[in-house]
């Protein structure tokens, strides 16, 4: 390490992943008090909370519905509640993530018709619409907001606006979206949405959560998939009555209730300002570090930022874990090694920005660039004094 290197760096990890993300000190409190059961007054009142306020979150009147799963439960959830067998579905396939949605659709029995997005592009309406066309007996659109494997937003309000007018339904992946930028579910005139607690809800892994709108309801009544655990009727009818269907996860619903708490009292609006401004910052790094954006139409949830061809991209990460205290992630499939991805959700503070920052520049150093520290320092704590 040079003397300026060690004159900048801190030695306190940073967990700068799409999710998992770094958790609000409070929420690490409110993990470790003593257990309570979910079936008491204390909780009921808990859970009422909680239902009310993700409303919010979603920006819906509809009802939203707690899942004690990961993101991809939240997924099935979604799809297994609106989805036929043998229904004809298009799925935007644009990364990871589009690609199990349209795996899990053809698991349940649908006809999945793959509208495949180059990595890192948003779709295109007009491709869209060509599919439509091309496929008249599609009943359900798949996409992501964000596609998480590849930085990348999709133009939801647009397609929102496309399908509204027809008998199709419209589901999204909201799981790095919803709380991180926005996704009003009926202003945008999404049928079905999931978020999930690891990502954009800056929880730990173990929640996701679904809503439904009107137009998907009687879809929800009336078709044949089989289903048990994710049966959203059942959680409706338990939810009228102020309880969870099964035992509730509670340290996370508790913690829960503080984050939603915490982003009515700073304003959905302020608190996608936030993240955007660390995305913004984010992004206006990569020329200093002679990384270019991966993505042509970059999240604010997280930024990809593309390494050098023949850059040994993988032991690079493990470096910056291993040598910095700094986890961000990889690339997968076609990505493996080219890219790192960092995280915007969570809590992160000003410091952990400028500290990422310079540990990825001293990073890159190890591995043969010649970046000037004591440069990317000032830049760094110039951007960072409008952050
Ligand atoms: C992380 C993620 C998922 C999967 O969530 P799990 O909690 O790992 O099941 C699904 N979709 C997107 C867009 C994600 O980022």
């Amino acid at each position: 390490m040079t003397v300026s290197e060690s004159t900048f760096l801190t030695a306190k990890p940073i967990l700068l992943a799409p999710g998992p993300v770094q958790l609000h000190p409070e929420v690490q409190k409110i993990l470790s008090l003593p257990m309570i059961h979910h079936r008491t007054p204390e909780f009921d009142g808990i859970f009422k909370t909680v239902l009310k306020n993700l409303k919010y979150l979603f920006q819906t009147k509809n009802d939203v519905y707690i899942q004690t799963s990961t993101g991809s439960g939240g997924m099935e959830c979604v799809l297994v509640n609106v989805l036929n067998p043998g229904d004809h579905v298009l799925a935007v396939v644009s990364g990871k993530f589009g690609e199990r949605w349209a795996d899990m659709a053809e698991t349940f029995g649908a006809i999945v018709h793959r509208l495949n997005c180059p990595w890192g592009h948003a779709v295109q309406i007009t491709d869209v619409i060509a599919a439509l066309k091309a496929h008249p007996e599609v009943k359900i659109v798949l996409t992501q907001a964000c596609e998480t494997s590849t930085a990348t937003t999709h133009p939801i309000q647009e397609l929102g606006k496309l399908l509204s007018t027809t008998n199709v339904l419209f589901l999204v992946d909201g799981i790095t979206a919803t709380g991180a930028f926005p996704t009003p579910m009926d202003e945008w005139h999404i049928d079905g949405l999931v978020a999930g607690s690891q990502k954009a809800v800056m929880l730990p892994t173990g929640l996701s959560f679904v809503s439904f709108s009107q137009k998907a309801w009687p879809h929800i009544l009336k078709n044949k998939m089989p289903r048990f655990y994710f049966d959203i009727r059942k959680e409706q009818l338990a939810n009228q009555k102020g309880e969870s269907f099964f035992s509730a996860p509670v340290p996370l619903i508790r913690s829960l209730d503080f984050v939603l708490k915490e982003i009515e009292n700073i304003s959905l609006e302020k608190h996608f300002k936030i993240i955007h401004s660390r995305a913004e910052y984010t992004r206006l790094m990569s020329p200093h570090l002679h990384l270019e954006l991966f993505s042509k139409s970059p999240s604010d949830s997280v930024t990809a930022y593309l390494l050098p061809p023949n850059f040994e991209g993988a032991k690079f990460r493990e470096h910056l874990e291993k040598k910095y205290a700094l986890t961000v992630m990889g690339g997968q499939d076609q990505l493996k090694g080219k890219v790192i991805r960092l995280g915007h959700m969570g809590f992160i503070s000003r410091e952990d920005l400028h500290q990422t920052s310079l540990r990825i520049a001293s990073g890159l150093n190890d591995f043969g660039f010649k970046l000037n520290l004591d440069e990317i320092n000032s830049i760094s704590q110039n951007l960072l004094k409008s952050y």
